[in-house]
């Protein structure tokens, strides 16, 4: 789950981390206000869940309080364009106004899971700002990384080696500290996925603060985070994964193709996406129902499906273990006989009650493409939708 930089500078403030004096205005009279309050001097930064708002025009400064209610009415409303949101772009509801920042140098810090050891890193980089895609790809030297231990957590000497990897010493080097150690700990405390701060920069008067931040939060944890769930805004994520949420489906993510999938277990649904190709098709959606036991759970996997236009065909791939495939079986005749199916379905079922399930599917009398593997089931629901399109 992702939140708005307004919300992650006050989880990170939470943390001991400095951050720029300011507030969230969702309309350009309460902007001049805040900016008022500020003195003048702020920037007017556009909320949106994803990144590059400053080359996407969604950062502007401004220096009275005039200007402020003119940036922000120039940015609210706009549907911002950035490399991170698609060509569509995303509607801009509400922005940031701070305090304007003599900056003196931009600096890159994240902590992130790297997934390869399973162990947080600190990443840090002298090379911070809008180009830190460009450093990563093209000098990648000039980015440190310092795992943490899990087992040990945070010591000071993981600060001390990313402070000095900045260049951050003397006067800087407590403020530094207090930035690090606060960032891993809002990391760790919240069950995030990536903490960072881009930039995090040294101003003039010698200041070391958060400028820009950002927090995604691990979603199998989310149940132990109820402050955390509050943050969430639902208008930002894509209508049908909040659908699949709602639902109580595992995993579902949205893809440009058109042959719907219903699988269980994110492996088998990733390996059901590879054979589709292979089979020269293009899946809709990545879903992972989960273990499931409840033919409603399938019916509504049905409905997340099928509130996408672009879906021609239904692959049903269930390969059961504690699932079982003649409760699935029930949710596919249920879901067919009770909604207004156009789509050929296409089904796959192994393991668990096998025998049940294929009897519940051929006594049922709809249409149903049945198969025996996975190679098979691809290629007729590839067949399918090309019928369909
Ligand atoms: P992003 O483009 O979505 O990552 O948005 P950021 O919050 O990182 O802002 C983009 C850029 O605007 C930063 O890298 C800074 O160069 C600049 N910027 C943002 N706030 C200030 C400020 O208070 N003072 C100055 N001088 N520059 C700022
Ligand atoms: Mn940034």
């Amino acid at each position: 789950m992702k939140i708005h930089e307004y919300q992650a500078k006050a989880v990170l403030a939470e943390s001991g981390v400095p951050v720029p004096k300011g507030r969230r205005a969702q309309t350009a009279q309460e902007a001049r206000a805040i900016a008022e309050e500020l003195g003048g001097k702020v920037v007017v930064k556009a909320q949106i869940h994803a990144g590059g708002r400053g080359k996407g025009g969604g950062v502007k400064l401004a220096n009275s309080a005039d200007e402020a209610e003119r940036a922000a009415s120039e940015i609210i409303g706009m549907q911002l364009v950035t490399h991170q949101t698609g060509p569509d772009g995303q509607k801009v509801k509400s922005v940031l106004v701070e305090e304007q920042m003599q900056v003196e140098r931009e600096l890159y810090l994240s902590v992130i899971l790297d997934s390869a050891i399973g162990w947080p890193v600190i990443i840090a980089s002298a090379a911070g700002g809008m180009d830190i895609e460009t450093v990563a790809a093209e000098t990648p030297e000039k980015i440190v990384r310092v795992a943490i231990d899990p087992a040990t957590g945070y010591q000071p000497h993981h600060g001390r080696e990313v402070a000095f990897a900045l260049a951050l010493t003397g006067d800087q080097l407590r403020p530094t500290l207090a930035v690090v150690g606060g960032l891993v700990k809002a990391y760790m405390t919240n069950d995030a996925s990536l903490a960072e701060i881009n930039p995090l920069v040294v101003t003039a008067d010698g200041r070391v603060l958060a400028l820009d931040a950002k927090m995604t939060f691990d979603d199998n944890a989310l149940y132990r985070h109820p402050q955390v769930v509050e943050l969430r805004d639902k208008d930002e994520e894509d209508p049908l994964e909040v659908q699949a949420q709602d639902a109580g489906i595992s995993n579902y993510v949205k893809l440009d193709g058109n042959i719907g999938c219903v699988v269980n277990g994110a492996g088998l649904a990733m390996s059901t996406m590879d054979v589709i190709k292979y089979a020269g098709g293009e899946p809709a959606n990545f879903l992972d129902i989960g273990t499931v036991n409840d033919p409603a759970r399938v019916v509504n996997s049905f409905k997340v499906i099928l509130a996408d236009p672009a879906v021609k065909a239904i692959l049903i791939n269930i390969f059961g273990g504690m699932a079982r495939t003649d409760v699935i079986a029930q949710g596919v005749v249920e879901a067919m006989t009770t909604m207004n199916l156009r789509q050929p379905v296409v089904v796959r079922l192994a393991g668990t009650n096998v025998e049940e399930g294929r009897r519940i599917i051929a006594e049922s009398g709809l249409p149903i493409i049945v198969a025996d593997d996975l190679g098979e089931a691809a290629q007729k629901a590839v067949e399918a939708a090309a019928v369909v399109a």
